[in-house]
């Protein structure tokens, strides 16, 4: 484990690896963790990292929790699929994983730390595919376990959740209505799994595993859907890290996806602004994506800058089209997934582009179907 300390993205206060903290203390900041590079840099020359296949634990290195420990469900491994339709597009399919999301890859990060932390319950807020990951990894960690939802969550989803044990809680009408009450209950001593810093750390693999698939060339464009934006700004992470060890030679070019009718990151990245306003009502058919307020919003901004990145904003129809054209390259996708293929579309981008598809369609069959009677 060679996480030296927790760095505040605002302020750069510093604290402790294993503090148990979510935001910074003094300005409420995200908090990013950061490494001893020797070590690590060691660990990715050795002959071991090189004969291993790509997977999520191969990159323990980059994580601030101990591999020993892991609650792991063998997550990441995912296919990196060549396209069909385009020859310079590859899509990274995430609905592989154990739950059907990207998502495990920061549980199975977040978990670990729980059980080291020797947490009796973990709580956390979702609209879905984070509730049914930390759902399953904290039962795996024999964790009791609390999902908050905002109240218009799928069946779908919602069975998910309870087919792992967890008890299913309904409180708001947006997700950062919902993130309020669990902050309440983290205070009265529940482990808070969600958007923080351990999370950030796991979902880095999705990275590691498009740059070692590649033979550690990595693309020219990276798109990512984006609701919180922690997958967004975990790939940038990851992909900093790996050139700061001199593994790759380049980071690529971060493109955001957000859907129209919910996209306070691609009007702020617009605009030129610093301010991220919330949005009102959100609405939209990709429900894994319709965050009224981006926790990592500054943070994927700051990304975007320094990578020469993009943010786009894609309409439903746009949405479902492009679920659609992968549903013909054999890939299922939910709409909050196929969001990153809409934007590469919508964009024309050149070079070699790799599109995040981040859970399966599975997650939420009905979306985008007309209802019966109307
Ligand atoms: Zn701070």
């Amino acid at each position: 484990m060679f996480a030296k300390y927790q760095s505040c993205f605002s302020c750069k206060a510093r604290y402790k690896p294993s503090a148990r903290i979510f935001r910074c203390i003094k300005c409420n900041g995200s908090l990013l963790l950061v490494y001893d590079s020797l070590p690590q840099k060691n660990a990715v020359r050795s002959l071991a990292f090189a004969h291993t296949r790509p997977h999520h634990w191969k990159y323990w290195m980059f994580y601030p929790v101990r591999r020993e420990r892991a609650i792991t469900m063998e997550e990441g491994g995912t296919p990196l699929l060549q396209s069909k339709a385009y020859a310079n597009v590859l899509f990274k399919y995430e609905g592989a994983n154990a739950t059907g999301s990207f998502k495990d890859r920061g549980s199975t990060v977040e978990i670990t730390h729980a059980k080291e932390l020797g947490a009796h319950s973990v709580v956390c807020a979702s609209t879905g595919n984070m509730g049914a990951s930390v759902a399953a990894y904290a039962s795996r960690a024999r964790i009791n376990v609390e999902v908050w939802l905002p109240t218009r969550t799928s069946g779908v989803k919602i069975n998910q959740i309870k087919a792992y044990g967890a008890e299913v809680k309904r409180y708001g009408r947006t997700y950062n209505e919902t993130l309020e009450k669990t902050f309440e209950l983290a205070r009265e001593g529940a482990y808070l799994a969600g958007d923080y810093a351990y999370r950030l750390e796991g979902q880095k693999s999705v990275a590691f595993e498009i740059a070692d698939q590649l033979h550690w060339h990595v693309p020219d464009h990276i798109v990512v859907p984006v609701g919180m934006g922690t997958l967004a700004f975990a790939t940038y992470k990851a992909f900093a890290e790996l050139r700061a060890l001199g593994v790759t030679r380049h980071v690529p070019k971060l493109v955001v996806v957000q859907a129209a009718g919910c996209a306070p990151l691609v009007k702020a990245f617009e605009s030129g602004a610093d301010v991220i306003e919330q949005v009102k009502r959100p609405k939209t058919v990709a429900s894994a994506i319709d965050r009224d307020m981006p926790n990592y919003g500054h943070e994927v901004l700051h990304a975007l800058k320094k990578t020469g990145g993009r943010a786009v904003a894609v309409t439903d129809a746009q949405i479902l089209k492009a679920q659609k054209a992968l549903g013909k390259e054999g890939i299922y996708a939910e709409p909050g997934a196929a969001a990153s293929y809409a934007g590469a579309l919508k964009m024309k981008l050149d070079g070699s582009v790799v599109c995040v598809i981040t859970g399966s369609g599975l997650k939420d069959p009905f979306a985008g179907l007309p209802r019966r009677g109307s």
